[in-house]
């Protein structure tokens, strides 16, 4: 039976940012239009007993609710109460159950922040480096880059008292216009520990990435953050992509989306209270991840059974011949799944950053051989 531990419900449909590469408003899914603004009291109530009753029904030992959009502070405090207590409420008592939420820092003010310490709630902040990096591409409305407000958000969350257990880091989309070097280096400046990179989702085999110098320029980008982080050899600054490469590179086993392969662990319920896989597979097409079942009449286990869900449980035996017969296979899984999608085969492909990948890793692997050799010296 397929493990589900992470629930990421979309507290909102709507979000106060136009950023050109969000999969949920941007790019080829449009369900967002059909959805309700704000996930209803009555969807937040079946969604805890859905999960609940499948944590109890599969004696799962944790689960982590992450609260997402749109910006989920759009739902509101009130609503960010109710929908806590009521997970509490619900969870079987032998799950333990954790509570994250990922935002774009621009209305966590002192009293949402306070909130979240009070609720027990993890918060991620999106920031893609210093304003020259953000700015141009995380903006409102009217074009305004909200650098500026997120890292507000985050001195908020900095200077709080509950910080160390608050703070869930920045989640920051890899633009390889940037030097790697000068993206880290701007966490760090601001006191940052704790952080991890996305490859852009919207690219896949039907919209390669295009327009770069470099053949490699994604893997040139997180090699530069790799080499400043391993010459700075904090022992407290975590980067989530490098740990799971280098715990892969030793042969254990990572649930990570973006490596390695295994199954997902992930469902995601959408405002409506839809039932949902990997919700970055909307840029995949126009209600590529609607499945037609729904907390308020299905169980979570239903899901499992659908063909579209299926694409996320296949793991490693789901992967292209080319993927299948790759040295590097166990270490990079073919990568997150949307990049491997072309319309006209779906997912049987190699990642559109699989040059990237390749010289990543062997990168990352020379690293570590370098240090082991020089130590044994
Ligand atoms: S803040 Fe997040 S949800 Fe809002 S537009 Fe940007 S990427 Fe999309
Ligand atoms: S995407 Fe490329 S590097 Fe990754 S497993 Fe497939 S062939 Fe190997």
């Amino acid at each position: 039976m397929y493990a589900a531990s992470t629930f990421i419900l979309k507290a909102t449909s709507t979000c106060n940012l136009r950023c050109d590469y969000c999969y949920m408003f941007e790019l080829a899914d449009r369900s967002f239009e059909h959805q309700p603004p704000v996930m209803g009291s009555d969807v937040v109530d079946s969604t805890a007993r859905a999960i609940a009753g499948y944590c109890a029904k599969f004696r799962q030992p944790k689960a982590l609710i992450v609260f997402h959009g749109g910006e989920p502070t759009l739902a509101g405090q009130g609503w960010f109460r109710h929908a806590v207590k009521t997970f509490r409420s619900q969870m079987p008592p032998g799950c333990t159950t954790s509570f994250a939420m990922q935002t774009n820092g621009v209305l966590l003010d002192d009293a949402w922040v306070d909130l979240c310490a009070e609720l027990g709630l993890s918060v991620s902040v999106s920031l893609d480096g210093p304003p020259s990096v953000h700015d141009s591409q995380r903006v409102n409305a009217a074009g305004a880059g909200s650098h500026h407000d997120a890292v507000a958000a985050i001195e908020r969350i900095q200077r709080h008292a509950g910080m160390e257990h608050l703070f869930g880091g920045v989640l920051c989309v890899v633009n390889p216009n940037e030097d790697g070097r000068t993206i880290y280096r701007h966490f760090r400046s601001l006191g940052i520990t704790n952080m991890d990179f996305l490859l852009p989702v919207e690219a896949n085999w039907d919209h390669p990435p295009s327009g770069f110098a470099s053949p490699t320029p994604f893997a040139d980008y997180l090699i530069s953050i790799f080499d400043e982080w391993w010459s700075e050899n904090h022992p407290k600054v975590r980067i989530a992509y490098f740990d799971s490469l280098l715990r892969l590179l030793v042969g254990s086993r990572v649930h990570s989306d973006s490596l390695g392969g295994d199954p997902l662990t992930m469902i995601v319920v959408d405002c409506n209270g839809s039932i949902e896989p990997v919700d970055s597979l909307r840029s995949c097409g126009n209600g590529f991840t609607q499945l037609g079942l729904n907390t308020q009449h299905d169980p979570i286990e239903r899901a499992f059974q659908h063909p579209t869900f299926q694409l996320a449980l296949t793991g490693q035996e789901g992967l292209c011949q080319t993927c299948r017969e790759c040295e590097l296979r166990d270490v990079c899984g073919g990568g997150y799944l949307p990049s491997r999608f072309r319309q006209s085969n779906g997912f049987d492909n190699p990642s559109v950053y699989c040059t990237d990948l390749m010289k990543l890793i062997h990168h990352v692997a020379g690293a570590c051989t370098h240090q082991l050799t020089g130590s044994s010296q």
